[in-house]
C-alpha cells in the first residue's frame, strides 16, 4: 500500500468548518487505498497570538519555555484533526513531534531536524489508522521540545514523507500553487505550474512564505518532489522538482520581505577589527549576509529579528574596547528578482533600474547570489515595487510554450 504525506496549513485549519474540511480531505485520500499521514499547523494567527502573550509576560522570555508554548499550537490542532477523522467514521490518532520520533538539535526555537524514527508512526499506519502529526517541533537530543522557525510545519512534513518512503510530500494551503509573487499582494501575479528545487530554495530564502526555506533544501536533498496545493479548492498546484535546470532565460518571480533588520556596524577600518566582529558575531549563531556598497570602516549585515538581538549581545562587550558603533534598521525591506536569466540577460537588470526611476524609489543593491537579483527600498514602498518589478517584468504573462 502506498503512503502520501500532506501537510495543512494555519488557514486551513481555522475553525470548526475547516478542520472538517480537512478532515473529509483526508478521509478521501485515505478511502481512496492509501495510508495516511498528515501534518498540521497551528490554528489561524495562534503562533502570533501566542509570541505576543508571552512578549507581555517577558520582554525577553526564555527560548526554552518560548518552545513549550508555541508547540502547544500545533498539537491542539492536530488533535482536533484527529477528532474530525474519528467523527467521519475512520480510525485516526495524533502524535506530537516528539512521540512521532522527530529528533532535532538543541536550537531552541529555530531547532534542525537531524533524525525521524518513524517506527511509531509506521506502527500506527499498518494497524489501518490516519495519522496527525504536529507540525513545527521535535525533541531535542537533549530531550527538550524544542520548534523549528517559522512555517516549520512544511519542514516536518518533509522529513516524515522522506522517513516514511512517501513518493512525493503534499503541501496544502490558502493558495493554489507557487505565484509569479504573492497573489495577495501583486493582483496580476500567476500560477507557476513547476518550479525546480533550485528556483524555490531561492524564492523561500527573499522571503516567498510558501513554503519554508528549510522544508525545500531538505526535499532538494532527499530528491522528494513537492506539490503545493490549496485546501480548498481542486486545481493540480504547483509541482516542486529535480532537474531538468529552468531555462537560462527564465524569471521565475519576485519575493520581498518585511521583517528582516538591516545592522549596520561603523568604526572597523582595520582588519583585525573586522575579523574580531565576524568571529563574534559567528560564535553568537548569526549569520554574516554581507550588503555590498557601504563605504569603508561600515559593514551592513541582513539579519532576522532574533538573529539582531544576539548580534547585539555579542557586539556589546565589545563597543567601548573597539569604539564600535551599531544601529539597527527597521525601516527597509528587501525586493528580490529570482531566475536564472538575472545574471545572463542585461535586460533584467535594466527592468529592476528603470521601474524604480519611474517610481523614484531610492534602492541599495544586495550582494548576488547566482540566480537572485536583490535590493533594499523603504519598507513602506516595498509593495509597489515588488508590482513595478513584476510589471515591467511581464511575469503575469505566460512564457509561449516550445
Ligand atoms: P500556511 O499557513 O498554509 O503554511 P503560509 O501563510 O505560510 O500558509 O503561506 C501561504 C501564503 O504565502 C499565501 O497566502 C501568500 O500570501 C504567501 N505567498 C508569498 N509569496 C507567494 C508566492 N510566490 N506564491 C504563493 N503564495 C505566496
Ligand atoms: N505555526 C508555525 C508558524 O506559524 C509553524 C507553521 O505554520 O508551519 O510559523
Ligand atoms: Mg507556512
Amino acid at each position: 500500500m502506498s503512503i502520501v504525506v500532506q501537510k495543512y496549513g494555519g488557514t486551513s485549519v481555522a475553525d470548526a468548518a475547516r478542520i472538517s474540511n480537512v478532515a473529509r480531505r483526508i478521509v478521501e485520500t485515505f478511502d481512496g487505498g492509501q495510508q495516511v499521514c498528515a501534518v498540521v499547523s497551528a490554528r489561524g494567527d495562534t503562533t502570533d497570538e501566542l509570541t505576543r502573550l508571552a512578549r507581555e509576560v517577558s520582554p525577553r522570555p526564555p527560548r526554552r519555555e518560548m518552545d513549550m508554548l508555541l508547540s502547544a499550537g500545533e498539537r491542539i490542532s492536530c488533535a482536533l484533526v484527529a477528532m474530525a477523522v474519528e467523527r467521519l467514521g475512520r480510525p485516526a490518532v495524533s502524535f506530537t513531534g516528539s512521540q512521532a520520533g522527530i529528533v532535532t538539535d538543541t536550537e531552541h526555537g529555530n531547532a534542525e531536524i537531524l533524525e525521524v524514527r518513524a517506527h511509531r508512526v509506521q506502527e500506527a499506519l499498518e494497524c489501518g489508522q490516519i495519522v496527525l502529526v504536529a507540525g513545527f517541533q521535535g525533541v531535542s537530543t537533549e530531550n527538550q521540545v524544542t520548534t523549528l522557525g517559522r512555517g516549520g510545519s512544511d519542514t516536518s512534513a518533509v522529513a516524515l514523507a522522506h522517513a516514511l518512503g512517501a513518493k512525493i510530500c503534499e503541501i496544502y494551503t490558502d493558495v493554489d500553487g507557487v505565484y509569479t509573487a504573492n497573489p495577495s499582494v501583486v493582483a496580476g501575479a500567476r500560477r507557476i505550474p513547476e518550479v525546480t528545487f533550485d528556483e524555490m530554495i531561492e524564492l523561500t530564502a527573499a522571503g516567498a512564505e510558501v513554503l519554508a526555506l528549510r522544508s525545500v533544501v531538505l526535499a532538494q536533498r532527499h530528491q522528494l518532489p513537492l506539490r503545493v496545493c490549496s485546501s480548498f479548492t481542486r486545481a493540480e498546484g504547483t509541482l516542486v522538482r529535480a532537474g531538468p535546470m529552468a531555462a537560462p532565460d527564465r524569471v521565475c518571480g519576485v519575493a520581498y520581505t518585511t521583517d528582516e533588520v538591516v545592522l549596520t556596524i561603523n568604526g572597523m577600518a582595520d582588519r583585525s577589527a573586522l575579523r574580531c566582529v565576524s568571529d563574534a558575531l559567528l560564535a553568537a549563531g548569526v549569520s554574516l549576509q554581507h550588503i555590498a556598497r557601504e563605504p569603508e570602516g561600515a559593514l551592513s549585515l541582513i539579519l532576522t529579528e532574533e538573529e539582531t538581538l544576539r548580534a547585539e549581545d555579542a557586539l556589546s562587550p565589545l563597543q567601548a574596547a573597539m569604539q564600535l558603533s551599531y544601529s539597527p534598521d527597521t525601516s527597509t525591506s528587501r525586493v528580490a528578482v529570482v531566475g536564472r536569466a538575472v545574471h545572463t540577460d542585461e535586460k533584467v537588470l535594466q527592468a529592476m533600474c528603470g521601474a524604480l526611476e519611474r517610481k523614484k524609489v531610492p534602492a541599495r543593491w544586495v550582494d548576488a547570489s547566482p540566480s537572485c537579483l536583490s535590493c533594499l527600498v523603504p519598507r513602506q514602498r516595498v509593495e509597489a515595487v515588488v508590482c513595478a518589478f513584476h510589471d515591467a517584468l511581464r511575469l503575469g504573462i505566460a512564457p509561449a510554450l516550445g
